[in-house]
């Protein structure tokens, strides 16, 4: 049951005489987890999106993976990964019970594997950090990593186990907050907003991805993930979704309970949403070298998404500077789904209470300094310099 009392008024904001309490910009995983704890609670609620779900999540494997995530630089970062990931199974139940739909949530957690003794010792690099910061990682030896998983290529040097990274199915998640969201008394309103002047409620959450830029002037940058979607005859040969590097590539295999493995993911500084041949190639190839079988299945689907990127990849969470009744809501970058629980309760209590809850500190739009700025730019000029170069790989998996 969602706590709150049928009702409550937003603490701060305009009081709108007409027009919702809130009015939400995006029906992305963020914007509608938000709404649907808004509504919940009593307050009125719109969403507005064209194309509700048609975002990052719409390409993101759904790995909720505090502890594989964790990477060197990113501590206050890996703390809200981790607080997020140890409410997703509370918020999974409570949102299967109030959408009556499954969001494919599965805690089989993640093995973490090295193919070349080269591999091993740049993941041994990030285990070492991670154990440091009391995450729980567990090394394996190659024999028990197969006891584990026997569909792992036997050239396997070495892994960890990382328990408490579980998985979840984003486009049902979308589904089941949409269906929550409505059945609770929001309202989705099939449109774009083009400015956040036309919006009359008392409270505007921006959680419109890599959206937010043109609307806010928030430095959140596209960053594309190409991803592939495989089917197998029957259930995948493994449960644990794994990651790997591989020959010097990274990749992850993320398998469902229907039969739909998703491997991913490249990370490349563009705009665009081209599928390239290079890519399939290079994610085939890793993907196959650690879990052979996965040859035999079907490529379903190939696609790209946008992640909404931040100069320091972490999200920008609350009211922009000197505009209390505007709150973002946006930049999840690589973690939007595990971060897709901390993140609406937060802003939820934001509205409701009027206090930023302390965790919030870290995630402030002002942290990003003066070009944080509450002025509203140009739709080109937030999509960055017209045909933008690829980078090389970063050191990102989702
Ligand atoms: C390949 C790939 C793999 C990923 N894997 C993972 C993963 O394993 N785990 C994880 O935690 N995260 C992952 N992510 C990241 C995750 O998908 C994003 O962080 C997350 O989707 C962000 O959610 P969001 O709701 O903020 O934005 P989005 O999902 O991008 O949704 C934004 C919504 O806003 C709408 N919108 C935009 N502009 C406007 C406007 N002006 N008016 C109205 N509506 C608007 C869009 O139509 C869209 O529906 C992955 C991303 C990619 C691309």
């Amino acid at each position: 049951m969602l706590t709150g009392a049928p009702g409550a008024a937003p603490k701060f904001g305009r009081n709108p005489q007409h027009g919702p309490d809130v009015a939400v910009v995006g029906a992305g995983p963020i914007g509608l987890a938000i709404a649907w704890r808004c509504a919940a609670r009593g307050l009125r609620v719109v969403v507005y999106d064209p194309a509700p779900g048609s975002g990052a999540a719409h390409a993101a494997a759904g790995m909720l993976a505090p502890v594989a995530e964790a990477y060197f630089g990113e501590h206050e970062l890996t703390g809200l990964l981790t607080e997020s990931a140890a409410r997703w199974p509370a918020f999974a139940a409570e949102l299967a019970a109030a959408s009556g739909t499954d969001t494919g949530y599965r805690g089989e957690g993640t093995l973490m594997v090295g193919l070349t003794a080269d591999d091993l010792a740049v993941a041994r690099r990030l285990w070492a950090y991670q154990q440091g910061l009391g995450l729980p990682v567990t090394p394996l030896r190659p024999s028990e990593l197969r006891d584990r998983e026997p569909a792992l290529s036997p050239r396997t040097r070495g892994g960890a186990y990382a328990g408490t990274d579980h998985q979840v199915d984003p486009r049902r998640l979308v589904a089941a907050l949409r269906t929550a969201t409505e059945r609770a008394g929001g309202t989705l309103v099939p449109a774009p907003v083009h400015r956040l002047a036309d919006l009359t409620a008392g409270i505007t959450v921006v959680a419109a991805g890599c959206g937010a830029a043109a609307l806010t002037g928030l430095p959140v940058r596209p960053v594309k993930g190409q991803v592939l979607r495989l089917r197998a005859p029957g259930a995948p040969g493994f449960r644990h979704v794994i990651r790997g590097f591989a020959d010097g590539e990274q990749v992850y295999l993320v398998p469902r309970e229907d039969g739909e493995v998703v491997v991913g993911a490249t990370s490349e500084e563009r705009t665009d949403t081209t599928v390239t041949s290079g890519a399939v190639l290079r994610l085939l190839r890793a993907a196959t070298d650690l879990v052979p079988e996965v040859a035999e299945y079907e490529l379903i689907e190939a696609l790209a998404g946008l992640r909404p990127g931040t100069p320091d990849n972490a999200p920008i969470l609350g009211p922009l500077p000197g505009r209390p009744a505007v709150l973002a809501a946006t930049g999840h970058h690589r973690h939007g789904i595990v971060l897709t629980p901390v993140t609406a309760d937060l802003i939820a209590d934001l509205i409701v209470t009027g206090t930023p809850d302390p965790l919030l500190a870290p995630f402030t739009p002002e942290r990003l300094g003066p070009a944080a700025s509450s002025q509203p730019v140009t739709a080109a000029a937030a999509r960055g310099p017209a045909g933008a170069r690829p980078t090389t790989q970063e050191e990102s998996w989702n």
